[in-house]
Formats: structure tokens, C-alpha cells, sequence
């Protein structure tokens, strides 16, 4: 279901104040300590070559235009630590719980990134250490199947603290200390 103008406008009203204190924080932290989670919802759904695995969809980049195959790239030309594109939030928050970041991006629809915000403060009650900046996107036309996001506004979160662009994110940071 496409999302109208005004339903957009208030989505985004709302998911700004939750992100926007997060944003800073997580555009300090060293790309090799974030993640990247993508809804499974994203790929293009005609001719696409991944596999369901048990750690996800196994996305193997048939299709250069395709949402997945373009924030996976950004993300790990960034220098991110994994990106884990979920069939569903259990087993994102499983990724979450293994990969232990500091930073996270998740690109999903609101009710999925809700829950999901909830369940990772769940997680980080139960165990010590810092809480991770969360950055959520919400899709920008929900449904089950070939949803869509922003990808210049997402590619832009990805980057955040990469100012002078992505392929000099990870040097940049790793070059000053107080950012690792
Ligand atoms: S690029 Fe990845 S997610 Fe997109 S259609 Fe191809 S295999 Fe599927």
C-alpha cells in the first residue's frame, strides 16, 4: 500500500523525534561497529536469485538497481560490520544479540521497526554495556511484497558522520581515535 502525502509527512513527523537524538550519537561510531538491517520486503521481487538461509535472505546481487542490493553495498563499502536482510523482527533481534553493535540502521515498516525499537531495549535491559544508537527508516510504500524506501534519504542515514562521502567514511573515522 502506497502511503499518502499526509500519512508520509506524519510517519515521518513521528519516527524524526524518535531518531533524530540518535543520529548524532551514531554518526560517531566507527562504521566497523555498526549494522545494517534490512526489511526482506525491499528486493525486487521479479527474478530474484537469493535464498532464505538461516541467518536470512542470502542476497547475491543479480540486480544492480535493486533497494537490498544498493543499501547492502553502501553499508559495507562504508566498512559496516554485517548486514542481515530479515524475514522477520525475531530473526533480526537474533542478529542484534549476536553481532552485539554499537550502532544500528534498520530500514523496515513502522510497525516492524516499533516492535523492533521495544525488543532491542528489552535485549539491552537484560545485559550490560552501552545501549546502541538506533537510526530507523520507514518504508516509504508498505505491503508484504516490492516495498519501497527513500534511498537517497537512506544512503544519507547510512553515511551519517561520512561528510566528504562514503568511500572515505571508514578511513575518515579510523583515523581519529576518539571515534572508534
Ligand atoms: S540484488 Fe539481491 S535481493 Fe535484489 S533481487 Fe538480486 S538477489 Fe534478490
Amino acid at each position: 500500500m502506497r502511503l499518502s502525502p499526509a500519512a508520509i509527512f506524519k510517519d515521518r513527523a513521528r519516527f524524526k523525534r524518535k531518531s533524530a537524538t540518535n543520529e548524532e550519537r551514531f554518526s560517531r561510531i566507527h562504521p566497523s561497529q555498526r549494522v545494517l538491517l534490512l526489511s526482506h520486503c525491499l528486493r525486487s521481487s521479479k527474478g530474484c536469485k537469493a535464498k532464505i538461509e538461516p541467518w536470512g535472505v542470502d542476497c547475491v546481487g543479480c540486480n544492480p538497481s535493486c533497494q537490498v542490493n544498493r543499501l547492502k553495498k553502501t553499508a559495507l563499502d562504508s566498512g559496516y560490520k554485517a548486514v542481515c536482510v530479515a524475514p522477520g523482527g525475531s530473526l533480526a533481534l537474533k542478529f542484534v544479540k549476536e553481532n552485539n553493535p554499537l550502532g544500528i540502521v534498520a530500514v523496515a515498516c513502522r510497525k516492524e521497526l516499533e516492535e523492533g525499537m521495544e525488543n532491542v531495549q528489552k535485549l539491552i535491559k537484560k545485559k550490560s554495556g552501552p545501549a546502541p544508537a538506533i537510526v530507523i527508516i520507514p518504508l516509504t510504500k508498505d505491503g508484504c511484497v516490492d516495498t519501497e524506501v527513500n534511498i537517497e534519504a537512506a544512503v544519507s542515514k547510512i553515511s551519517l558522520g561520512c561528510e566528504s562521502g562514503i568511500n572515505d567514511c571508514n578511513e575518515r573515522l579510523c583515523k581519529n581515535p576518539a571515534l572508534k
